[in-house]
């Protein structure tokens, strides 16, 4: 059997007036956007911690701190593609990811091709290789009163 590794990941992050919603590197209209330092892309977010937490390599929050001007309004793909080529550089490649949307509204069904396309280019890696999945919170709670979105993602590396 191949030498495998499996991270999680989770994000969350406020919906506020007067920002765009991005996930997964799509923007999607909505008269809420989600609020953070970078873009904001829950998702993107939720993935790369989990290739990080894959091997041990800690998390997002020390790579591109939130305090840094640096990452400012950063496109979060431009981040995942830097997490890529660390993983890379440790021997490693992607298997799978599977991911979770926990969104009330916008309806993300339509959207989700665009996004596995997208993450699949940066990570150099097939859009069947990319699970994405989305789902309400059934009302309950912050996510349920659209007060924010979650993400929840998994990742499986495989030596190189
Ligand atoms: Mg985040």
């Amino acid at each position: 059997m191949a030498q495998v590794r499996i991270g999680n990941g989770y994000d969350i992050h406020q919906l506020v007036a007067g920002r765009s919603l991005i996930l997964g590197g799509v923007k999607i209209e909505h008269e809420l956007g989600l609020l953070g330092h970078s873009d904001a892309d829950v998702l993107t977010h939720a993935i790369m911690d989990a290739l990080l937490g894959a091997l041990s390599l800690g998390d997002i929050g020390h790579y591109f701190p939130p305090t840094d001007p640096q990452w400012a309004g950063a496109d979060s793909l431009q981040l995942l593609a830097q997490v890529a080529e660390l993983i890379q550089a440790q021997g490693w490649q992607v298997g799978n990811i599977d991911s979770v949307v926990v969104a009330e509204r916008p309806k993300l069904k339509g959207h989700i091709a665009a996004m596995r396309d997208r993450l699949a280019t940066v990570l150099q890696i097939q859009p069947e290789q990319i699970g994405i999945k989305a789902t309400t919170n059934e009302k309950l709670g912050p996510v349920g009163r659209e007060e924010g979105i979650a993400a929840y993602a998994v990742a499986l590396l495989e030596a190189i």
